[in-house]
């Protein structure tokens, strides 16, 4: 049967499917697969918008291979198997009274899955699930199982950890984790120029930040989050239902189907969803203050910038919108984060801005994706792994310092490409 992607984007018809239950069944189908002359690659739960999770040979759902398997409150770490989600893995935290430190905005993703393409979050001390990790179990191409750290086969341990799937199958993930606590969130309409000149005081001011400018109007939303030791207070179940389910999903998906069929209609559609962001208030447990419910399906591109270069690319990104005429219907996500030691992160060695592009499932992104990717790329952005972009191995190699390094343990742990597939052949070569 075909297997998708969430945005659609994405398909596969492999030679098999197999779903392995333990790390040594995920061991003895790589073997296997090498046997056949079948390349190899588990998916997650298809939230990269690109194909880097398909494979013609032999697909590995990770459904199977899910749970917690241990937790060392002394070292306070945790290990899951590679298909457990973050959804799962919070729930299993919550229950220990343990949190990670941070995360995206979704929580459906699978560790591997999520781990694999850099997926982060905003702020904090790491921002980025790799940067959370403190070992990994891997089945390399030779069919072994190997445990790796930063004291055993550091190597390995820092290509895999942001690897695409191209150094070995995930079989179980260690998290550094942290006893369990609250955030304070503040949610509050801010002017464009505001947001603009202000965004560095903020991002030193907050654990996180986070913000959103809807093209075609002067109108930003910020949403900080700050560690607190107040009790929680959450929003009533009416109020989050009404302003996270019905207005973020189930109105947006109308106004949505709505612009896509008449674009002209984008600019007054954003001034006057924008009028509707309004200033709210609460606090709750970590996690669930990073997870927002996205139920209307888009597509995404972001990248990273040097922290410095962030606001002055998005100033042109905008002029970029209006010059060009394009009509936009989703806004642009600005997130801050720290550097990165996975040698393939996106924010490897640098403190980045992160901005992120989106459209409808319905609408062409090729020309604005393709147009403010230019810009981004003029400034030294790397993009995110499992976003869309059009960059290929010969430019993305002299944008990450650690290239090289990766390149060796990958011909190291895959000589023969068991884990390759068109996408991974595109962007590392
Ligand atoms: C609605 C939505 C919101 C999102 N929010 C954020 C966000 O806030 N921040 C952010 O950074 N990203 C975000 N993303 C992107 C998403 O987190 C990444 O694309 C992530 O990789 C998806 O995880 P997955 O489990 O769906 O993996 P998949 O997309 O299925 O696979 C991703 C990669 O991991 C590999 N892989 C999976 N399992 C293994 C394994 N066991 N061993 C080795 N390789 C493996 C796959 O082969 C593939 O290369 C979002 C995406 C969507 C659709």
């Amino acid at each position: 049967m075909t297997w998708r992607n969430w945005s659609g984007l994405a398909t596969a018809d492999p030679a098999k499917v197999l779903a392995p239950a333990t790390p040594e069944q995920v061991a003895e189908a790589v073997r296997d697969a090498a046997r056949s002359g079948l390349r190899v690659r588990m998916h997650g739960t298809g939230h990269s918008f690109t194909d880097v999770a398909v494979t013609d040979g032999v697909h590995l759902q990770p459904h199977r291979l899910s749970g917690v398997v241990a937790v060392d409150r002394r070292a306070m770490t945790v290990t899951a198997l590679a298909g457990t989600t973050l959804h799962e893995l919070n729930a299993r935290l919550e229950a220990l009274g343990l949190a990670l430190h941070n995360m995206g905005d979704v929580d459906p993703q699978t560790l591997a899955g999520a781990v694999s393409t850099g997926t982060h979050g905003t702020g904090g001390v790491t921002a980025s699930l790799s940067g959370q990790l403190e070992a990994l179990q891997l089945v390399t191409a030779d069919g072994e199982l190997r445990t790796v750290d930063r004291d055993h086969d550091p190597e390995l341990f820092h290509a895999a950890r942001v690897g695409l799937g191209a150094v070995g199958v995930i079989t179980a993930l260690t998290f550094r984790v942290e006893p369990a606590f609250h955030l304070h969130a503040v949610e509050q309409p801010m002017a464009w120029e505001e947001l603009l000149e202000r965004h560095s005081t903020l991002v030193e001011g907050h654990h996180h930040v986070d913000a959103y400018w809807f093209p075609h109007t002067d109108r930003c939303l910020v949403k900080t989050n700050d560690r607190t030791l107040e009790p929680p207070a959450p929003l009533s179940r009416r109020r989050a239902w009404v302003e996270d389910e019905l207005l973020s999903n189930t109105a947006f998906g109308a106004v949505d189907r709505f612009t896509t069929r008449f674009p002209r209609t984008v600019p007054t559609v954003n001034r006057l969803t924008a009028r509707g962001w309004g200033a709210r208030e609460y606090v709750d447990l970590s996690h669930r203050v990073f997870v927002a419910s996205r139920r209307v399906v888009f597509r995404e591109m972001e990248y990273s910038l040097p922290r410095e270069q962030g606001m002055a690319v998005l100033r042109e990104a905008r002029r970029l919108i209006e010059r060009q005429g394009w009509k936009v219907a989703w806004p642009v996500e600005i997130r801050a984060t720290p550097p990165d030691e996975a040698w393939l992160s996106s924010t490897y060695g640098r403190d980045s801005v992160y901005l992120a592009f989106h459209v409808g499932q319905g609408v062409d992104h090729r020309p604005y994706f393709t147009g403010v990717e230019r810009l981004l790329r003029e400034h030294d952005g790397r993009p995110h792994w499992g976003k869309l972009h059009t960059r290929t191995a010969a430019d993305l190699a002299p944008a990450y310092p650690r290239w090289a390094d990766f390149a060796a343990v990958r011909d190291r742990a895959d000589p023969e490409r068991l884990f390759a597939n068109d996408y991974v052949e595109r962007v590392l070569g």
